[in-house]
């Protein structure tokens, strides 16, 4: 199957860049048989779609973190596919009944935040179920009984995988469902399925798909959901090289979508392949935006060479997000990569007040004579 392809036809083209919020996303949702199945903390709908007559049931929802929303994205993308006349989406309609909730945290969305209006990580709320939003969830998911659950997030710039000096686009999970991370058959459903997604990303994205921590903690959702024996899975949408609007992991978190499904139906024998998803790289905190070598600076009036990084603060402003890169780290940044990497080749580093580099300083500076750094970027 061509992915890309498909994805370029499905792609819902309204939808880009970060800030996806219920005005995105209502107008699409419009045309859908939705309903509302209740309200956020600041009185927003969260909207549920059902569609498909099949026997294996799946659950997807997305953003319940609110400034993840690359995955929402996807989905969409994703319902253009299964409405299609494609061969693809009327075999899933025939193969699966789904049950997504695109937006669980609207007011995280509209707010920029990963926590809801109340400042809660609904993702650590799976237990107290104290929210609105994480009732509704929990609801949806007792009344639709699933097969599987897909748990739909963004992660940060700052992982690789491992320390391979890759970013990592995509990473998945097979949450843990006790202290010792025991494999047990339900765990192994959702790896078999993480690895045949894995397969066709290593076509798309060599070495940049990884595999996140399984540390057990029953607050989050999907340590919870398998605890309850259904097989879950983790997907995180990440960095790509100089795609801040993350729209290549929004295309890969498509292809994920399609290649797992096609491997449920198809995969009437579970083969095991645990092996091979604890081959997938793990994921590692190695990336900055910025990392600056070799600069000189002046620190009690003795120069000295050194190396600093600085990284970019999604800040919404004035109903947009803007992206302004703070310094974050001076000294000698072991085993760390840039997304954006500059050697000063020992040039002297200024700043308007001062020739040394500190933190939480906003990454505009100076160096030697006349290279001018904005917002972090030469200028
Ligand atoms: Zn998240």
């Amino acid at each position: 199957m061509d992915y890309i392809e498909l994805h370029k036809q499905h792609k819902a083209n309204s939808l880009f860049g970060r800030y996806i919020t219920l005005v995105d996303i209502e107008p699409l949702l419009e045309q859908l048989p939705k309903e509302i199945i209740g309200e956020s903390v600041l009185g927003k709908p969260i909207y549920k779609y059902t569609i498909g007559t099949g026997q294996i049931r799946i659950f997807m929802w997305s953003q319940m973190h609110g400034n993840e929303s690359t995955t929402t994205k996807a989905l969409f993308d994703f319902f253009n596919c299964i409405h299609s006349n494609d061969a693809i989406g009327a075999k899933f309609l025939q193969e699966f009944t789904f049950c997504f909730l695109p937006m669980v945290n609207p007011d995280g969305a509209e707010l920029y935040t990963r926590e809801n209006a109340n400042g809660v990580d609904l993702n650590r709320d799976s237990v107290d179920l104290t929210q609105p939003e994480s009732q509704l969830l929990r609801q949806t998911f007792t009344d639709f009984k699933p097969d599987f659950c897909y748990n739909l997030h963004d992660q940060r710039t700052i992982f690789g995988t491992g320390d391979s000096g890759n970013v990592a686009t995509v990473s998945f999970l097979a949450p843990s469902f006790n202290e010792n991370r025991e494999v047990n058959e339900v765990r192994s459903k959702a790896m078999n399925v993480i690895v045949a997604m894995y397969d066709e990303l290593q076509k798309h994205i060599p070495n940049q798909v990884g595999r996140f921590d399984d540390g057990y903690n029953i607050n989050c959702i999907g340590d919870t959901f398998i605890s309850l024996n259904v097989p879950t899975i983790l997907f995180e949408a990440g960095h790509f090289q100089n795609d801040y609007y993350r729209e290549v992991s929004r295309k890969m978190i498509f292809i994920a979508l399609i290649s797992g499904l096609i491997n449920i139906y198809e995969n009437d024998i579970v083969y095991n392949k645990n092996d091979i998803y604890l081959q997938i790289p793990q994921n590692k905190i190695v990336f900055y935006d910025f990392i600056y070598k070799n600069v000189k600076i002046n620190y009690d009036n003795k120069e000295k060479i050194t190396n600093f990084a600085a990284q970019y603060k999604e800040e919404l402003i004035e109903g947009k997000i803007q992206f302004n890169a703070y310094i974050v780290e001076i000294g000698d940044l072991k085993g760390k990569f840039g997304h954006f990497q500059y050697n000063a080749h020992k040039m002297m580093y200024f700043n308007e007040e001062d020739s040394i580099p500190k933190i939480n300083q906003k990454a505009n500076f100076t160096l030697g004579k006349d290279i001018i750094f904005v917002n972090g970027l030469k200028k």
